[in-house]
């Protein structure tokens, strides 16, 4: 098999397509394209131990420079992928040349989404994706100073956590009523919120979102809807992201929330293929469509993508999972929410180690896991196929939860 590979990104998923197309000893070429100007890398760091300046910036990288040498993958860096010639089979580059594929694997990530409020262009405003964004925030990353975080997603508590303990004076405004509203149910909020708050971070929910940030030239202050004012002498805003479709809809390749794939991360050209951050994804465990936004799925994918191009067809069907840390506290999420009809708690919020089981009837659909990996190991199975609980037994602690696991299983 001596196919001409083109990988359009070189993020996470991009990096992981190259090493699965080699350990599946594919032998024909590999050329990864990337905008930026570091090798692939993971992005979880950037708000939690690289931010907290913990880890060399070479810890990221997914391969070292050696291995792209020495498995035989060009890499261009710096370089974007223009545009898509589907029926000449190429793609154009910002350097301006021009590469022919037999297949290319579309890998483009996302990026954060950016909010119109007056002032956001002022010095000191940051969003949080790459490396560089960490590079620029570091001066005023520093013990004293006011930090005001937008959004209390996963990224802006991990960056509040960081900072707090870094000695900044850190608010955070979000418009939803509670923090990390998208991802987990009321009861795990109230638990970060409190945590949070007991790390001296003002969490200041239900915002108008109507503010705007003042300065001249650097942001100095946040001011609210209601006028008051937040001292801001950096802010950083992390309110979701979109996935990089730009050049696949411009192709004329079907897009809707993502690049639409199949479960082999095939899109509607036999060849191109997408992984990541920017697709769309049928879930035959959970019987509809996904756009994750997830260390875990740009691997698979990336691990389906390449045994596709290899000819040995693995459909790509997981429960999503989900990690981020906090403090002391590793939260973790397998499965999807939101069709429960109620939460079930096991052990003890105020012990900084509990999980919480979203459930449909008896029927377990998700969890989240505070400092409780056997709770999140198991459950990736229990969830997978579609193991039943009775509430009461699932909540009772006297019992390993273990034993629970292998009754249901069994
Ligand atoms: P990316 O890693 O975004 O890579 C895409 C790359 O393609 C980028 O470098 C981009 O610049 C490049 N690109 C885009 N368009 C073009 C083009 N036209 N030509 C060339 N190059 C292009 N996930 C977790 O599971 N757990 C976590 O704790 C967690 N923490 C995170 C913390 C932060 C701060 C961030 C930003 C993300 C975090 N994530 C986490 C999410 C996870 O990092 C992403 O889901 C993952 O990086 C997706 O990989 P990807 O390869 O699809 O996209």
């Amino acid at each position: 098999m001596s196919e001409n590979i083109i990988i359009a990104g070189a993020g996470h998923a991009a990096g992981q397509v190259a090493v699965s197309l080699r350990q599946g000893n594919f032998d024909g070429r590999i050329t990864i394209v990337g905008e930026e100007p570091y090798l692939p890398y993971q992005r979880p760091p950037l708000s939690k131990a690289f931010l907290a300046g913990d880890m060399e910036l070479d810890r990221l990288l997914i391969r070292h420079e050696r291995y792209y040498q020495e498995h035989d993958v060009d890499i261009r860096l710096g370089t974007r992928v223009e545009s898509i010639d589907r029926p000449g089979r190429s793609v154009r580059l910002s350097s301006g040349d021009q590469l022919d594929y037999d297949r290319l694997v579309i890998a483009t990530g996302s990026r954060p989404r950016r909010v119109e409020m007056p002032g956001v262009d002022l010095e000191g405003v940051h969003y949080l994706r790459t490396i560089e964004d960490v590079e620029r925030m570091r001066p005023d990353f520093k013990a004293g100073n006011n930090l005001v975080i937008v959004g209390a997603g996963y990224i802006g508590l991990e960056v509040a956590a960081v900072a707090a303990k870094r000695g900044l004076k850190v608010t955070v405004v979000e418009m939803a009523e509670r923090v990390m509203s998208r991802v987990v149910c009321p009861e795990v909020s109230q638990f970060f919120e409190k945590a949070h708050r007991e790390a001296g971070v003002d969490i200041r929910c239900s915002r108008d979102p109507k503010s705007e940030l003042l300065g001249k030239g650097h942001v100095d202050r946040l001011r609210g809807a209601d006028g008051v004012e937040i001292l801001a002498d950096m802010v950083c805003i992390g309110v979701g992201i979109l996935p990089n479709t730009e050049i696949a809809e411009a192709a004329g390749l079907d897009c809707q929330n993502g690049i639409l794939v199949d479960e082999y991360c095939r899109t509607n050209d036999p060849h191109i293929l997408a992984v990541g951050d920017c697709t769309n994804h049928p879930n035959s465990l959970l019987g509809r469509r996904l756009r994750l936004e997830s260390v875990h799925n740009a691997q698979e994918q990336a691990k389906t993508a390449a045994a596709t191009i290899i000819g040995e067809l693995k459909p790509y069907a997981q429960i999503p999972w989900f990690w981020s840390d906090q403090y002391d506290l590793k939260l973790q999420i397998v499965g999807i929410g939101g069709t429960h009809d109620r939460v079930v708690l096991r052990g003890e919020p105020d012990e900084r180690s509990f999980a919480a089981f979203y459930m449909e009837g008896n029927r377990l659909i998700a969890v989240d896991a505070i400092n409780r990996p056997r709770e999140f190991m198991l459950s990736k199975k229990l969830i997978a196929q579609g193991a039943r609980f009775d509430p009461e037994t699932l909540a009772d602690t006297s019992i390993e939860f273990k034993s629970l696991a292998d009754a249901a299983l069994s």
